[in-house]
């Protein structure tokens, strides 16, 4: 497996944060994603961005008919992130506001 960290450009208008691609086993986390958190909230909450992210893809590898929610699931657990964190840093990788 890879991961890159990778300007994954934007597909109908939505942003993707990040992605499993199995045909070439490579997990790639979005660029801009990691800078727009950085910029808002600094490195530390960039680099946890970039470690959630690379453990829901993880999952989505190992489960490839698991739901969204249970990836998250799996994410939150596994780098021991309180909900509302997670879901802050998320917001803002996806270019919403905090
Ligand atoms: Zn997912």
């Amino acid at each position: 497996m890879i991961v890159e960290i990778v300007d994954l450009g934007t597909w109908g208008g939505a942003s993707l944060v990040a992605e499993y691609d199995p045909c070439d086993d490579a997990i790639r986390v979005d660029a801009r994603a990691v800078a727009a958190v950085r910029a808002a909230l600094g490195g530390a909450e960039a680099e946890l961005f970039t470690t959630v992210a690379i453990a829901h893809e993880r999952f989505h590898r190992a489960h490839p008919h698991g739901t969204e929610a249970q990836a998250h699931a799996y994410a939150q657990a596994v780098c021991g992130v309180a909900r509302e964190r997670y879901e802050r840093v998320l917001r803002l990788a996806r270019g919403d506001a905090a």
